[in-house]
């Protein structure tokens, strides 16, 4: 609800997996890229396909790959990469493969059906997860590179993601990315008109904020620089927004290391309390709690990366978390699209259960009749999934169940919302309140 009544916009609002009461919070954190810098997804994507591809051809790839078109719409947040079999893999969140596609060829039933015996284990060496925005062109480079290099001869698949994956890294701590986005900022960032008001309004209303990232020092100045210190504001006015700037943090490491803080700005200088103002390097959650004097529960830490920011911060440290999730703006859209489809869905689902029962009581029609049903069914049901996704549907659900993306933020992320700026148009005293939970029998 905004202050006179009006509901919030749908897009605007903040949802809540956990019961968090705003008062309670005294310090509000964020991350820097994809968080208080949303990218532009398709032109960074592009920018590090193109890098990439440069890279593995200067590596000894053939030529060809340097032209190859990227399907940018491919990946999504939540993908696994099977690299023994060069299969990328959409799992629900109890690792059953729910769809598959090897290149840009979708898996049949029979080789998804492979992965049953044996689900896919996260943490295993021939799987890779993918759940970070920078990662999502690693997959399109991936997927191109499959569907071309298989023409010209035998593919190992695992090599081929490691060249990927160091190609891109290379890319991006050489600097070439973000020496492009610093030098058109606008054709890479989309700037967030309420952001500044949201950042002020919360320290208006009592709270701390703080900055922490793992972008280096200088490429945070110049970032935060151009987004925030616009005319009439003088350079450097974006630092007066955040209590505490601390860059180079290395999370998740940051927040179980013991790492003493560096000043920026006075290289060399004792760090014994953390300063407005002023620029930090490194440093460590510990170091941070004590200098501050908050921690805990009294910290909600906003950020986009579910391992790096949110998992970490919450499991190791207690600090609230709220996950940035900037598809979600399409995933909204598309359920609301779909709203009566969906409600047809739950209909059909329950008339088959009816006829199944009329079946078992020697009604054979009824047998036949739901057969009907659950093929409508399916056919809506994959047209929803088109909606959401040409490729995967949608990012939270599998079929009937979670994806595995969207159990990790219901497990992880407090709150969840599609930009940094919608915190601001909650009060101080807001009770973020998680939906009753639901089993199976509830409502019966
Ligand atoms: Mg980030």
């Amino acid at each position: 609800m905004r202050p006179g009544g009006a509901p919030t916009p749908l897009l605007d609002r903040v949802f809540c997996c956990r019961s968090l009461r705003f008062d309670q919070v005294e310090l509000v954190g964020f991350d820097m890229d994809y968080t208080l810098a949303a990218y532009r997804q398709p032109e960074m994507d592009r920018l590090a396909a193109e890098a990439t591809l440069r890279r593995l051809v200067e590596a000894g790839y053939p030529p060809e790959l340097a032209r190859v078109g990227c399907p940018y719409d491919f990946p999504i947040r939540g993908l696994l990469v099977d690299v023994a079999e060069g299969n990328v893999l959409k799992m629900d969140r109890y690792r059953y493969v729910k769809m598959g596609y090897h290149g840009t060829r979708q898996l049949t039933r029979a080789e998804r059906q492979r992965y049953e015996g044996r689900r896919p284990r996260l943490g295993s060496d021939r799987y890779r997860w993918v759940d970070t925005l920078y990662s999502l062109p690693d997959v399109a480079v991936y997927v191109a590179a499959i569907d071309l290099l298989e023409q010209l001869g035998p593919v190992d698949h695992a090599q081929l993601w490691e060249d990927v994956r160091v190609s891109a890294d290379v890319a991006h701590r050489d600097g070439e990315v973000y020496r492009a986005v610093l030098a058109d900022v606008d054709r890479y960032v989309a700037r967030d008109p309420q952001l500044l008001a949201a950042l002020e309004g919360l320290r208006r209303a009592g709270k701390r904020t703080f900055l922490l990232t793992n972008s280096g020092a200088a490429t945070t100045e110049r970032l935060m620089a151009a987004l925030f210190d616009d005319a009439p504001r003088p350079r450097g006015a974006w630092r007066e927004l955040f209590d505490v700037v601390v860059t180079e943090a290395a999370k998740p490491a940051w927040f179980v290391g013991q790492r003493a803080f560096a000043d920026v700005d006075q290289p060399g200088r004792p760090v014994e309390h953390l300063e407005p103002g002023r620029l930090y390097r490194g440093g460590s959650r510990a170091e941070f709690e004590r200098l501050v004097g908050v921690g805990g529960p009294h910290v909600l830490y906003v950020g986009d990366h579910i391992y790096g920011d949110v998992l970490r911060a919450n499991v190791e440290s207690g600090w609230r978390t709220c996950m940035i999730i900037q598809e979600l703006v399409d995933e909204l859209v598309a359920d609301r699209a779909h709203a009566a489809d969906l409600r047809r869905i739950d209909s059909l689902d329950a008339e088959v259960v009816e006829l199944h029962e009329a079946a078992r009581a020697a009604r054979p029609c009824s047998a036949e009749r739901a057969r009907e049903l659950e093929a409508e069914r399916d056919g809506l049901e994959a047209k929803v999934d088109r909606s959401h996704h040409p490729y995967w549907g949608s990012l939270f659900r599998a079929g009937t169940e979670l994806s595995m993306f969207g159990a990790q933020v219901e497990k992880y992320a407090w709150l969840y919302t599609t930009k940094a700026s919608n915190l601001g148009a909650y009060s101080p005293y807001h009770f973020f309140r998680s939906p009753r939970v639901r089993l199976a029998h509830d409502g019966a």
